[in-house]
């Protein structure tokens, strides 16, 4: 790896400091850590000076659009009597993306403490985790959590003697990608079929049942807790200036140990590589996804970019989710994008016509193109259909499907072209599985 003369980044493991206690996943484990100190002090502490912390350290969305977290909570309107609701979306599904997931299973109450803390600030007694349905065993992971911090008097009425009540519904969805966009999730979670709604009006101002509604993902929920341990300026001390704090980089694929690295934002890929002990042996980089598939690849030439929200789109993609998705050289990037261009058409939820008809002429072309049987113009044509695509479609999984083609052919164009000279993939699927 090259020099470089930034300060050594090291990792910082909050959220994934205890995942190798035993049974770390108990509340009791959490409790003998010092889970639940947060929720004292934040039941101390007025509703507004809560959201105040967090809007002071710079959190922003974990979920991959890195809206900042405290600001959205300021956005619900004044109480007035009546429900309003904090909804988790544990629906994680971007392909590449698993870090809600293990978190989920390795400490759930960080999730239930955040959750607790969150309704305090918004004025909500009532929260539900929305998870997606394939995933049973987080499932009964957090049933479980929820019942061992109703038992312990965290859930309830008049919670730790404030004289709140608080209370967590888990639900499992039945696995569809488009409940994760927080609209069809609210759709899904009130008993209708998952699809996007309009916005505005934003669920701050009408969500759940159209009540003011905070939707939150996982990760930044489970983030809380440490926030108010640590104060605002603990977590504004890692991370850039307007790319606060820690958060997962979850590497899979081509690298010898993928997994979870807990890092700073702003962590380079060449960083993360080096800490998971390279690209695997013989091999080299050839493109790369930084939050998901959704996000336009990178190549090897963006491997100092660092890995916060301006950065990332500065160098012509996106954060996301941090899901880090490292291909080598034997890979096709054609049949990978083909790939995550038939999820796409599969999750669309067909309300929308750009979507719904794009993403199936986008795998029809890529079929084509894949088996060495279309034209150099359907280079073209697919471009075309993703600008009809783009900023047209209801939700952000249009936008999304359109990300790995368009950066594709930027980055690939000739390996696309070689297709059709050779009439056929030039690439051994067997080559590029991990054992190989
Ligand atoms: P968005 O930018 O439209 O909204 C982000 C959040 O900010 C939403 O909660 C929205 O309600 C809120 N918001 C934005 N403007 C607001 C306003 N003016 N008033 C009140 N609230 C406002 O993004 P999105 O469509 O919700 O999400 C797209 C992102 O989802 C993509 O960037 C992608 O990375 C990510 N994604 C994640 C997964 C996953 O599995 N975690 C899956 C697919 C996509």
């Amino acid at each position: 790896m090259a020099e470089t003369d930034r300060t050594p980044v090291t990792l910082t493991p909050v959220l994934s400091k205890h995942w190798n206690e035993p049974e770390a996943w108990t509340l009791a484990s959490y409790e003998r850590n010092g889970g639940y100190g947060a929720l004292r002090r934040a039941l101390a502490m007025e509703p507004g000076d809560v959201v105040t912390a967090v809007k002071d350290s710079g959190l922003r969305g974990r979920g991959g659009a890195g809206f900042p977290t405290g600001l959205k909570w300021s956005f619900l309107p004044k109480p007035d009597g009546l429900p309003r609701y904090l909804v988790i979306n544990a629906d994680e599904s971007e392909p590449g993306t698993c870090k809600d997931i293990p978190l989920m299973m390795a400490t759930p109450q960080y999730l239930i403490e955040g959750a607790i803390i969150t309704s305090h600030a918004i004025g909500a007694e009532r929260a539900f985790i929305y998870l997606r349905g394939e995933v049973v065993h987080v499932y009964r992971r957090l049933l479980q959590a929820v019942e061992e911090a109703r038992a312990a008097g965290y859930l309830g009425e008049n919670v730790l003697g404030s004289g709140k009540n608080f209370d967590i519904v888990v639900h499992a969805g039945a696995g569809a990608y488009i409940c994760g966009e927080e609209t069809a999730l609210l759709d899904s979670l009130e008993g209708r079929r998952g699809q996007p709604r309009l916005k505005p009006p934003f669920p701050a101002v009408a969500g759940l049942y159209a009540r003011p509604t905070v939707v939150n993902n996982v990760e930044s929920i489970a983030s809380v807790p440490s926030i108010i341990d640590n104060g605002a300026s603990w977590f504004t001390g890692m991370g850039t200036a307007k790319s606060a704090g820690f958060g997962f980089f979850s590497l899979s694929g081509h690298v010898k140990n993928p997994g979870q690295y807990e890092a700073p934002l702003g962590i380079t890929l060449r960083e993360l590589i080096d800490m998971a002990g390279g690209i695997r042996e013989g091999h080299e980089l050839k493109f790369w996804t930084p939050g998901g598939s959704s996000t336009p690849m990178f190549t090897a030439e963006q491997l100092d970019v660092p890995l916060d929200f301006e950065s990332t789109a500065g160098a012509g993609s996106m954060l996301g989710t941090r899901a880090l998705q490292i291909f080598d050289e034997t890979v096709c990037v054609v049949r990978a994008v083909l790939r995550w261009t038939e999820f796409y058409a599969h999750e669309s939820c067909g309300k929308c016509t750009p979507c719904r008809e794009g993403t199936y002429w986008l795998v029809q072309v890529l079929r084509q193109l894949e088996n060495g049987q279309g034209k150099p113009e359907d280079l073209d044509r697919l471009l075309d259909i993703c600008d009809n695509i783009l900023g047209r479609a209801f939700c952000a999984l249009g936008d999304g499907a359109t990300s790995p083609i368009s950066s594709s052919v930027k980055s690939f164009r000739a390996e696309y072209l070689r297709h059709l000279d050779e009439g056929g993939c030039p690439f051994d699927p067997v080559k590029s599985t991990l054992f190989a």
